[in-house]
């Protein structure tokens, strides 16, 4: 497990109040990467500014316009599903302090999966860590050593250069996956080619979107 182990700079009882700005939560299947396919509590946080022209939840990037929840409830949400896995997503997640979130939930017995752009220093306390870069704003440097799992949207030829550039910063062992993204399926036979030339990548699909699944 790689954490960032921050002091902690609020009472439980404190942190268990603070408020995140929340697109939805539910329970549902992990669609991408490592863990496709385990049941897994989803926190969709809201607010981004990295701007991908294909980005599928747009509707998540103004954090202002979504009502917020908090730690305590957001925890009891995820404790009435039975699976030890909490995916917080986005957004872009690390634009929040994730201490008081992520404590409360592993103090609860979860694990916790981030799945993150890495556009902002970690925060908080992750079992696993996600990095998708995305070149409008690239990762922050800080990041790469909490690097689990790498997981590159290709949109076109360039990004197995970008995929590659990003590999090379990540720790030995990391697990590296190219997903076509969802609007660019002429990319997949490319995708498919370079994975059987270069075969320490795997592919990722986004199955919940093949199974119409949340
Ligand atoms: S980082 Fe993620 S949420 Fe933000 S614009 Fe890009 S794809 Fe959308």
């Amino acid at each position: 497990m790689r954490s960032l182990e921050a002091p902690d700079l609020l009472e439980p009882a404190l942190a268990l109040e603070v408020r995140y700005s929340v697109v939805e939560h539910f329970y549902s299947l992990q669609g991408e990467g490592a863990w496709t396919g385990h049941a897994a509590y989803f926190i969709r946080l809201a607010g981004c500014d990295v701007g991908c022209w294909w980005c599928d939840t747009k509707a998540s990037w103004d954090a202002s316009a979504h009502p917020t929840a908090s730690v305590s409830e957001l925890v009891e949400a995820a404790q009435r599903a039975p699976t030890p896995i909490v995916v917080l997503t986005g957004g872009e997640p690390l634009m929040h302090d994730l201490g008081p979130l992520t404590r409360a939930l592993r103090a609860s017995g979860k694990r916790v999966h981030l799945e993150t752009s890495g556009a902002y220093p970690l925060s908080g306390h992750v079992d696993w860590l996600t990095l998708s870069p995305k070149k409008r704003k690239p990762p922050v440097p800080e990041i790469y050593p909490h690097v689990r799992e790498l997981k590159v949207v290709v949109v076109n030829a360039s990004d197995f250069r970008w995929a590659e550039a990003h590999a090379a910063r990540c720790p030995e062992g990391t697990l590296l996956f190219l997903q076509p993204e969802w609007g660019s399926p002429h990319m997949i036979e490319p995708i498919l080619r370079y994975i059987q030339a270069h075969p320490r990548w795997r592919l990722s699909l986004q199955v919940h979107k093949y199974l119409n699944i949340p």
